[in-house]
């Protein structure tokens, strides 16, 4: 890591993106980390200003635009599958937008320490049955290619619920499909990840992404 963000330096790279698992261990080595991006404690974006590099993370409003594009996330009950880096992301952004939600996750004590930090509700994903939502966020890898027969709820708990899953490859997961199959409006995670790449690219470039442009690439990619 010290390397490669001194190469950054050296080559004035203008702008990195940051993907697992150094989205949290880059933070030492920036001269400067934004509000958001410090308290969710993961930066996913470099912006190099003049020699400066600042970290950001597009990650959670990349994924609350693509919650917003469907809710109004105020009030809303809001299930959170996970606890990992992606999970603090959506957590954060939840927490900013008023909605009420329970952090479920299979090392518990994860779950807890997320939820601690958030004042709100946790458990094991094996208690997603005793939980009352009108929303769902797979963060879990769970349905991840190669493992596309995985999911992290049972299809018979998806009724009348709005289901997001942060997985895009497949673009298509079971999650989705069970969801879908029971009639619930669903977002898929390249949803989230041309959000969070459009923000990444008005931050390097102080212009709007070609954000048509970025979906068409995308999804012929995944296809
Ligand atoms: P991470 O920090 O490694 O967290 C992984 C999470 O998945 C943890 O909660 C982990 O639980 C859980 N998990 C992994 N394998 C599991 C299994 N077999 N059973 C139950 N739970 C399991 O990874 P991340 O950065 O949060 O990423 C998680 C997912 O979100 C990935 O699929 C990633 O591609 C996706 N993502 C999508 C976007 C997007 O733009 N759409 C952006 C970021 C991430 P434990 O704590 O118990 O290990």
């Amino acid at each position: 890591m010290k390397e490669a963000v001194q190469g950054i330096r050296a080559l004035d790279i203008k702008g990195v993106s940051v993907t697992i698992p150094h989205k949290v261990a880059i933070i030492d080595y920036l001269d400067e980390v934004d509000d958001i991006a410090g308290k969710i404690g993961a930066v996913n974006t470099v912006v190099n200003r003049g020699g400066r590099l600042i970290g950001y993370n597009t990650d959670w409003s990349g994924a609350i635009a693509a919650l917003e594009a469907q809710v109004d996330l105020k009030g809303r009950k809001a299930l959170v599958l996970g606890a990992g880096g992606a999970a603090r992301a959506i957590a954060f952004g939840l927490k900013e937008k008023g909605a009420d939600f329970t952090i479920l996750n299979r090392t518990v004590h994860k779950a807890e320490r997320l939820a601690s930090e958030l004042g709100v509700h946790y458990g094991s994903l094996e208690d997603s049955a005793s939980v009352s939502f009108d929303t769902v966020i797979n963060t879990t890898s769970l349905g991840m290619h190669p493992n596309v027969h995985d999911t992290p709820l049972k299809k018979a708990l998806l009724k009348d619920v709005l289901v997001f899953d942060m997985v895009y490859n497949p673009l298509k997961t079971r999650l989705i499909r069970d969801a879908e199959e029971n009639g619930c409006t669903t977002i898929m995670g390249l949803e989230m990840f041309i959000n969070q790449a459009a923000q990444q690219f008005a931050l390097w470039t102080r212009d709007r992404a070609p954000f048509d442009v970025m979906k068409k690439v995308v999804v012929e990619a995944l296809s």
